[in-house]
């Protein structure tokens, strides 16, 4: 059986990581995660190692490597 992991996923950016082995997961738009004091919203989107995964996994057509994600 395949291993349905992030680094196979249509949704995972490799290229935006700041960690080995990071990459972040593009699936939904960035969520709000605090409120500065002039009250704009800083959203964020996930970060997950490669070898994760979660239940919107989609299978990515090639290899993610040089994938944007999308
Ligand atoms: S968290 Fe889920 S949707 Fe996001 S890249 Fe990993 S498997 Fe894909």
């Amino acid at each position: 059986m395949e291993d349905k992991i992030c680094e196979d996923c249509v949704y995972w950016d490799p290229n935006a990581a700041v960690h080995n082995d990071c990459g972040v997961c593009n699936r939904y738009p960035p969520q709000i995660a605090t409120i500065d004091s002039e009250g704009m919203g800083k959203g964020f989107r996930p970060m997950t190692k490669s070898l994760e995964s979660c239940g919107e996994f989609k299978k990515a057509k090639a290899s993610n490597a040089t994938a944007t994600g999308y």
